[in-house]
């Protein structure tokens, strides 16, 4: 997108505000499909939790794509979304029982991540097809809250208890459908990547009536200059070599499922908000803007680093500033970033806002959350209002009479 449109949203829906360019969507989109191209049957399922406001759902819909939900919540979005319930996979960790029972009786895919459930779910619906997550207990991905495939994991069931999966997937007769697995996100090291799938595979011989191979996600995006991505082209290449080679020897044509997020949605999207206050302090330059970690929790969350440009002066003189927000304690967005000068009033439009930013807003301070707004075709649409003091208030019970100022000092008892 260019910078003198996304100005123009700025100044037609106000700051702050999230932007998503649908055609970078639909781009890495056709790019994941390409790099697999060389297998017969592909299903890409969209992570859900990723980026969830129900127009970006359709669009991934249109696209072809299925939606990998977490909660019962992303199932029942992705329904009212218009997905087919076979095209949903549920994929929760740690929920209870009636919840993937409730799943189950909208008509998704299961998937399970535990032998207990396993268990519980085989003993009372050996008639419904379960796919099963896998921990291969291999250590990729970045920040360690991201990376989920490790032994100390709270993710998947071990490969070391696959013979207890067995006698219970026996005792119970259900029938396993998928395997699955999900190492987390920022996969750098192919070779890592395909090593955990040959122990996909290996586990994938114990099961006679496999539709699908899930391959979870984890596909890093580049976040600033020089950052290295996943390279999907060559993992392309030669997991669908590998998996083609392992149908054959299965004896039957598998799906090879993926369910990326953060790279279909991460790039598209745009953060845009307004400087507030310059400060010169002794030791730094603050540019201080009108959000904070209540909008955008990444960089205080994982230290992740999004880079900030001065859409207002993308031709100034570049300088050094902390950006930080307006939350009343510690809520840096970066620290000594070289930014084309700022001036009061100035928007910095944030990069790669589209994943896990906007779905882990809250409204921490009585702020409100931001609109989100579409760009498509050279057009903007409004996908989420700005929240107003009404939506802040509307589940508060004020309960009367109780501490009401002409009253007495509330006392103890
Ligand atoms: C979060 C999640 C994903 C998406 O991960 P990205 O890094 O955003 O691609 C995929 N599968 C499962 C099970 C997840 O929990």
């Amino acid at each position: 997108m260019r910078q003198a449109d996304l100005l123009k949203i700025a100044g037609t829906y106000g700051d702050p505000v999230y932007v998503y360019d649908a055609e970078k969507i639909i781009s890495q989109y056709n790019r994941l499909t390409k790099a697999f191209s060389g297998v017969k049957h592909l299903q890409l399922n969209y992570a859900a939790k990723a980026l969830s406001n129900i127009n970006i759902l359709k669009l991934m819909n249109t696209l072809g794509s299925g939606l990998d939900t977490v909660s019962i919540q992303e199932v029942q979005l992705g329904l009212m979304a218009g997905f087919k319930p076979e095209s949903i996979i549920y994929t929760p960790n740690g929920v209870s029982l009636e919840e993937i029972e409730e799943a189950a009786k909208l008509g998704v895919r299961i998937n399970i991540d535990n032998l207990s459930i396993l268990e519980q779910f085989g003993g009372k619906h050996p008639d419904i097809p379960v796919c099963i997550r896998i921990n291969p207990h291999v250590m990729a991905g970045g920040n360690s809250n991201i990376s989920v495939g490790h032994i100390d994991s709270k993710f998947g069931i071990s490969i070391h208890q696959i013979p207890h999966l067995l006698r219970i997937v026996e005792l119970t007769k259900m029938n396993i459908n998928g395997i699955h697995m999900h190492t987390g996100s920022d996969i750098l090291d192919i070779d890592v990547f395909l090593y955990a799938s040959e122990i996909l595979f290996e586990t994938a011989k114990n099961f006679k009536n496999l539709d699908f191979i899930d391959f979870g996600s984890g596909f890093k995006v580049p976040y600033k200059k020089g950052d290295i991505e996943t390279n999907v082209e060559e993992l392309g290449k030669k997991l669908s070599t590998r998996f083609n080679e392992f149908c054959a020897e299965y004896g039957k044509e598998l799906t090879l499922a993926f369910e990326p997020g953060k790279f279909l949605v991460s790039e598209a999207g745009y953060f845009l908000t307004k400087v507030n206050v310059v400060k010169q302090t002794t030791s730094t330059v603050f540019a201080s803007v009108d959000s904070g970690f209540n909008h955008l929790i990444r960089p205080m969350l994982y230290g992740a680093s999004h880079q900030i440009e001065n859409i207002s002066n993308p031709k100034g003189r570049e300088r050094y500033y902390s950006v930080v927000g307006y939350i009343c304690e510690t809520d840096t967005f970066a620290s000594n970033r070289r930014i084309n000068e700022i001036s009061e009033g100035d928007i910095l439009s944030f990069k790669n806002a589209g994943a896990y930013c906007f779905t882990m807003a809250s409204n921490y301070n009585s702020r409100f959350r931001p609109p989100e707004v579409l760009w498509y075709k050279n057009e903007a649409h409004l996908i989420r209002e700005r929240e107003n003091f009404d939506n802040l208030i509307q589940n508060q019970v004020d309960v009367k009479n109780l501490f009401d100022a002409k009253k007495e000092k509330a006392t103890v008892k």
